[in-house]
């Protein structure tokens, strides 16, 4: 059982970069022992341009035969047989999925300690299958692939025997898919997707692979045309299983599209999950303290300056106490990234007039910003040189001059806490700096008084005692609302304002 995931990447954004994602280092063959045999994780292919990660889950028929899993479905004479001659040990399965999820367990959750906005960076992705077991053949994959937005470039069957033409096809083909996505959505749709197209689960279904189901599912099943035969063939076509997993899909995709029934079912869909503990990823944590922050604020027309690929934005959609919401970066690959997360093109009319994403530079004054009641700046002033600072500064306190204004870094403090990076190294090869808790608040105590606003300091994340947060928020409320100065396009400071 073969699989293998590939991406491509320049010098800025090397490919290798696979390697943090999976959790496994590309020079090294590692091999895992899991409950059907041995699973082995090597990179055939390993520079900055191109990176392929191969999975081979060696099955030991044997094995399965003594965990009563790999009998054959044949009458009685062939079932002997059947236990030991069988796909089970060739044909991706539901056996790779199991083993998929057991050695890339961090990946599928989208964690990585060591570069923690990793997981959220969509990525040019390939995927290839030589043989997998596709009841329903090249169809059904398009059904099930085509509506995540994968591309098919290849679902060829793949015949009985080669040298006899004449028998025809077997029941497996190979897959190679193209997409621009995160990998951890990639590989939890590969999850469910494998075994339902293998149609025979080898394992015992028990009630909490309904939980399962939904947890691999999150952010794609309940919108997914086919999710009513993903449901009832992951299930093994367990009817009350599968009427119960619809039941909280429907609850999803009801909460996903009226933002304002979000948290009630959300909560709803999570009390079933709290049996099994889940660490919740710093991105989320950050985004939940700026959410509350806003709404503490009584935040209604918001920017999220340096939004990148739209995570913040696609969070502030979901309530609708947010009526306008801006998005600018200067990178026009992450508001294109954005706008595909958001499907802006296909967003209603409502949805619509209250989202926009710019490109601009926070180095220049810009009075497309002048008049909101908040300004977010998640992770953003760290990758700016130092010396463009007091730019920024004048062009979103002294210029904008929103009435919030929330600036979250990393606290450099906490670095020797994270378990995977290298002594005295930054958590983000684009970092220009990053400060300890007294340097941020040094910088932004100065802010405060120089523009008239008040801060006050918030962690987020694990609090330690010592070291401090891994994120540190200041929260900026103007004291003086005095008019802006909406003197444009000044990449330097008014005299004065530069500390
Ligand atoms: N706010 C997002 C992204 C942080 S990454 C989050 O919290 O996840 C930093 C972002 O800042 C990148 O998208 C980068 O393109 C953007 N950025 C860097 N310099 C900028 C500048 N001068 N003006 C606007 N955006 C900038």
């Amino acid at each position: 059982m073969f699989l293998t995931i590939s991406t491509t990447g320049s010098p800025e954004r090397p490919a290798t970069d696979l390697g943090y994602l999976l959790h496994k280092h590309p020079e090294k063959t590692q091999a895992f022992s899991t409950s059907h045999g041995t699973a082995h994780v090597f990179y055939p292919e390993a520079t900055a341009e191109r990176c392929t990660a191969a999975l081979l889950l060696e099955v030991d028929p044997v094995a399965l035969v003594r965990r009563g899993q790999g009998k054959g479905r044949g009458g009685a004479p062939d079932a002997a047989l059947a236990q030991y001659v069988n796909d089970r040990p060739y044909a991706a399965s539901s056996l790779l999925a199991v083993a998929l999820s057991g050695v890339f367990r961090s990946a599928l959750k989208g964690q990585c300690v060591a570069r923690p906005e990793l997981p959220e960076e969509q990525r040019a992705l390939r995927v290839e299958i030589p043989a997998l077991p596709a009841r329903g053949g090249a169809e059904l994959v398009h059904r099930l692939f085509d509506p995540l937005g994968w591309d098919i470039v290849d679902v060829e069957p793949v015949p009985l025997d080669e040298r006899f033409p004449e028998w025809g096809d077997s029941r497996y083909v190979r897959l190679v898919l193209e997409g621009e996505l995160r990998l951890a959505d990639a590989l939890r749709q590969l999850y469910v997707l494998l075994p339902v197209l293998d149609d025979a689960k080898h394992y015992w279904i028990a009630p909490d692979e309904v939980d399962k189901l939904l947890r691999a599912g999150d952010g794609w099943l309940a919108t997914h045309p086919e999710n009513g035969l993903i449901s009832s063939r992951y299930l093994a076509r367990h009817k009350r299983l599968t009427q119960d997993a619809l039941e909280r899909l429907e609850l999803v995709r009801l909460a996903e599209a009226d933002g304002s029934e979000v948290e009630e079912l959300d909560n709803a869909v999570d009390e079933t999950r709290d049996t099994e503990e889940r660490p919740v990823p710093l991105a989320v944590q950050r985004r939940e303290a700026i959410l509350a922050a806003l709404r503490a604020a009584g935040a209604a027309r918001v920017l999220d300056l340096g939004c990148g690929q739209g995570q913040l934005v696609q969070a502030l959609l979901k309530e609708v106490s947010f009526t306008e919401i801006v998005g600018m970066d200067v990178s026009m690959r992450a508001l294109n990234l954005a706008a595909k997360r958001l499907r802006l093109e296909r967003m209603g009319e409502r949805q619509s007039s209250r989202v926009r994403l710019l490109q601009g530079s926070l180095a220049y004054t810009d009075k497309r910003l002048a008049g909101y009641d908040a300004a977010v700046l998640s992770e953003v002033i760290e990758h700016l040189d130092v010396e463009r600072l007091p730019a920024l500064e004048y062009a979103v306190f002294g210029s904008a001059r929103p009435r919030t204004v929330l600036v979250t870094t990393p606290n450099v403090e906490y670095n020797v806490r994270w378990e995977t990076l290298p002594a005295g190294h930054v958590r983000h090869g684009d970092h220009r700096f990053e400060w300890t808790r007294e340097e941020f608040r040094a910088w932004a105590d100065g802010v405060a008084n120089r523009h008239g606003y008040d801060v006050a300091y918030v962690p987020v994340g694990d609090d330690d005692p010592e070291v401090g947060p891994p994120t540190q928020m200041a929260v900026f409320t103007q004291t003086d609302t005095t008019a802006a100065d909406t003197t444009d396009t000044t990449d330097t400071p008014k005299e004065g304002e530069a500390a």
